[in-house]
């Protein structure tokens, strides 16, 4: 395939490949018959609650919410139900690749002046994942808590209950941690929540990075712990081989329930306020027909980073003056709406060969067998992610020396794992300079080692 400078060929054909690809994938994947969403019937004028956006907290919440029989909970969700390539972590990364075809909302950053040089446009894709399931439908399935200072810190904002031991017990609570004993970390963790927690594989090169750490000086630890600065083995959030995203853990075990209903391929268009400011309902487009659904007691905006705000303020709600120019009608001056927005920063590219044979590569793990294994029993290379640990570390001089502010991710695979077809396009990254980091002779069929910092 000729490499193309301005990536118009490359993504067509990439396109058209994935559309080629992906059915193919389904219709294979189909035969591993994972359970399936009870139908919610026809819509009804009123609930008590409305959960805008079925994602990573949207699926909790309404959950959560429809335990009390006496409430009636309805779920709007913009995407589709999950279709099987997300639900099978051997292929996330694939997945996620090609979701951003269908399952993905589709954002990009303004073009930066000063960084993202070898993005196409300088613009950078902002991955979001428009799926019942949320982002967590197509993420990485890492089970990785904040830093204690983090939640201490948004107390400290003025968010009572938010503090590390209050936000604690939630965490424990909600957990099914799948690996032996944790030995001191132990009481940490929740064994029997709804969010299943499984180890990752822990092979040489997991083994290797390890006793770098050590041999640095770090402790090797549970990040999920009291302590957080150290190198760590990666826990994914997977339920015997498939994706626990909270749509998987959570919500579909509720969706039985007749006080739920989930709705998902419609969009919520706009929150409905009275003369008083208080929320009663929303405004949703379903099958290009828009109807208007009351809510008794509350509306919880939960659409993710970018929808939220943006959501908000299609409906009245932001700062005044921005909302006048575009000639919507102000129900709340609320200029912290939509501002402050953070994301980290992930440097890929970082590669090294690595002996052949030291862990699967992409191509020894993605065989005929392995389909074969996990549609019979759901184990084998695809019922986990590549190995994969982490380096928890604080690299600014500044500041509380617990308080982690860099990530050190080392992984299987490069970005030109797939000779620059799919992946170069989805994270917008100019396909010529990913494909830098492919080696020769074969780039599938040897093992590398990514690093994210
Ligand atoms: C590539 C990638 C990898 C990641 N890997 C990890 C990881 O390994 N571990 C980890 O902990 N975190 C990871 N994250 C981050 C994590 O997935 C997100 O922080 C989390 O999913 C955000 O949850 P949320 O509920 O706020 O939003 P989302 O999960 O994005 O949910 C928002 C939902 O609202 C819906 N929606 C939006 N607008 C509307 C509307 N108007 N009407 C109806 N529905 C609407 C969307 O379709 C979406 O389903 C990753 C993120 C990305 C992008």
């Amino acid at each position: 395939m000729p490499v193309s400078g301005n990536g118009v060929v490359a993504s067509s054909v990439a396109a058209l490949t994935a559309g080629l690809i992906v059915p193919v994938l389904r219709l294979l994947l189909n035969k591993a018959e994972f359970p399936q969403y009870e139908p919610s019937g026809p819509l009804a004028p009123q609930y008590d609650f409305i959960v805008v956006g079925g994602g990573t907290a949207g699926c909790v919440v309404a959950s959560r919410l429809s335990e009390v029989g006496g409430w009636r909970v309805l779920l709007v969700e913009a995407g589709p139900k999950p279709p099987p390539e997300t639900y099978v972590p051997g292929i996330s990364l694939a997945a996620s690749a090609l979701s951003h075809y269908s399952l993905d909302w589709d954002y990009t950053y303004v073009p930066q002046k000063n960084a993202l040089k070898n993005y196409v446009d300088q613009t950078g894709v902002l991955q979001l994942g428009r799926v019942l399931g949320g982002t967590a439908a197509i993420n990485g399935m890492i089970y990785s808590r904040g830093n204690r200072r983090d939640y201490d810190h948004w107390q400290a904002l003025g968010n009572p209950g938010w503090d590390y031991l209050s936000v604690l017990p939630y965490f424990v609570k909600s957990e099914d941690y799948r690996g032996h004993s944790l030995g001191e970390t132990e009481a940490y963790h929740g064994r029997g929540g709804p969010l299943a927690v499984t180890p990752g594989v822990a092979g040489p090169l997991t083994r290797a990075f390890l006793q770098g750490g050590l041999e640095m000086g770090y402790p090797v630890l549970d990040s999920n712990g009291p302590q957080q600065i150290g190198f760590t083995a990666t826990s994914y959030t997977i339920r015997d081989g498939v994706r626990c995203s909270t749509a998987e853990c959570y919500l579909k075990p509720a969706s039985s329930r007749p006080n739920l209903h989930v709705l998902d391929s419609a969009t919520v268009l706009q929150i409905l306020f009275d003369d008083t400011k208080r929320a009663v309902g929303v405004k949703i487009e379903d099958n290009g027909k828009v109807v208007s659904v009351a809510s008794l007691r509350e509306v919880i905006v939960s659409a993710g980073v970018v929808a939220s705000p943006k959501l908000l303020m299609l409906s009245g709600v932001g700062p005044r003056q921005h909302l006048q120019q575009n000639k919507i009608r102000v129900v709340a001056d609320v200029p912290g709406v939509g501002q402050n927005l953070q994301d980290h920063i992930g440097v890929y590219g970082l590669s090294w060969t690595i002996n052949k044979g030291s862990t699967p590569s992409l191509l020894e793990r993605i065989t005929p067998s392995s389909f074969k294994q996990y549609l019979t029993n759901r184990q084998g290379p695809l019922s986990t992610p590549p190995e994969s640990v982490s380096a928890w570390v604080k690299i600014s001089q500044e500041g509380d020396p617990q308080w982690t502010d860099a990530q050190i991710f080392l992984f299987p695979v490069t970005w030109a794992l797939d000779k620059g077809l799919f992946t170069p396009r989805a994270f917008g990254v100019d396909r010529k300079v990913s494909l830098h980091c492919r080696q020769r002779p074969h780039p599938l069929l040897h093992s590398h080692t990514g690093a994210i910092l």
